[in-house]
């Protein structure tokens, strides 16, 4: 019972035994012809045979049992060496795929003991290197994930307490008379809790996206009227910080299926950000064109410019380039969100730069319905 579930748990022992059952089938196969057919062909040469010799009995007896005799040891002697072989290859596959594979059982314990800096090394090009590629891709996701996560509850923290704080001093300063209770201090205080406000609720949109709890409501949209509804709604901000808005959109409808509030949604994040990391005097350019059967809608800016080693990132949960710098309500959610949007409805988001200073562009792909 015991060598039956070391059996069933170790893989090098079931390819040992698959390997001699093999064996034995092939060796019980060949003794079973070797006995018909063999002795077919002796009886056919004994037939050849002078009559006295063909008719002395105690020479055909010998003659067969050295014949047998020869099958016999002939079997034997490969079956020594096909188990040698097999011992061989058990061992080798062992080495070959069990040691890659009990490297990939410790580091998946790591992970779930939540260790994730554990790497597989694992060179070559065959599907457990492939296997291990992807295991050590998967951890470095969940590590940057988790280090994410964590940045992201003390980002968090900080954009809670500054509000809050200021909420605080003002509503101290009215109780102690320091403030006078009039509209202007009221202003402020109400300012604080929209930021919070807002904050909160990317927070629980965000973990509703995520937890695919969006609901959808796909009609036929022309793309073009929701960047000029966006363009209007931004238009007073842009024109308070001296930023040029400027739209380059074909005359033609460019038609798609999707939900005109999200389109807007990812459309006001995506020119807010521009607007946001553009300097008094530069200008950002919202542009639409049709590509390989999609609609592709590019916002590009002259601002600061993301350098390269950001580029990955943008789109992960509270990754921002400057956390320090980073300031309002951004709280680096707002990508991730116009990410989930847009994969919803099967595009793709993507963000460039030609460096720090020199200006940035996002595009996102939309399926066009023309
Ligand atoms: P946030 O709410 O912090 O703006 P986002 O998810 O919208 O969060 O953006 C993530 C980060 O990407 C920002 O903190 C900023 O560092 C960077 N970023 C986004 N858009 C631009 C842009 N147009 N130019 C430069 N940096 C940008």
């Amino acid at each position: 019972m015991k060598l039956l579930n070391t059996i069933q748990q170790r893989l090098g022992w079931k390819l040992f035994l698959s390997y001699l059952a093999i064996i034995l089938v092939v060796v019980a196969v060949l003794d079973t012809i070797s006995e018909f057919r063999a002795t077919t062909v002796l009886e056919q040469g004994f037939a050849q045979l002078p009559a006295p010799l063909r008719n002395d009995p105690a020479l055909i007896a010998a003659l067969h049992d050295r014949f047998q005799f020869a099958i016999d040891e002939s079997l034997v002697i490969g079956s020594v060496a096909a188990f040698l072989v097999a011992v061989v290859l058990s061992l080798f596959a062992v080495h070959r795929i069990l040691r890659p594979i009990q490297a990939m059982i410790q580091a998946s314990r790591r992970i779930a003991r939540g260790d994730y800096r554990h790497r597989i090394e694992m060179p070559g090009q065959d599907e457990l290197s492939m296997l291990a590629q992807h295991f050590n891709q998967m951890s470095e996701t969940l590590e940057r994930t988790e280090v994410r996560r964590v940045e992201g509850i003390g980002d968090l923290a900080h954009e809670l307490r500054t509000p809050l704080s200021s909420i605080k001093s003002m509503m101290e300063g009215l109780v102690d008379g320091v403030l006078t209770a009039e509209p202007a201090t009221f202003l402020r205080v109400q300012r604080e809790v929209a930021r919070l406000q807002r904050l909160v609720h990317d927070l629980e949109e965000l973990s509703r996206i995520e937890a695919g709890q969006i609901a959808l409501d796909l009609r036929q949209v022309n793309i073009n009227e929701v960047i000029q509804a966006a363009a209007a709604r931004l238009q007073p901000q842009f024109e308070d910080k001296e930023v040029l808005l400027h739209l380059d959109l074909p005359p033609a409808p460019l038609r798609s299926r999707l939900d005109t509030g999200r389109l807007l949604q990812v459309l006001l994040n995506l020119m807010g950000n521009a607007l946001q990391y553009t300097p008094s005097g530069g200008t950002v350019t919202v542009h639409v064109q049709r590509q390989d059967g999609q609609i592709a809608v590019t916002v590009r800016d002259t601002g600061i410019g993301i350098a390269s080693e950001h580029l990955p990132y943008l789109f992960e949960r509270f990754y921002r380039v400057d956390r320090a710098r980073a300031t309002g309500s951004g709280s680096g959610i707002g990508l991730t969100i116009a990410r989930r949007l847009v994969e919803a409805r099967n595009g793709r988001i993507w963000a460039a730069s030609p460096g720090s200073g020199l200006g940035s562009s996002f595009t996102f792909t939309l399926p066009s319905l023309d």
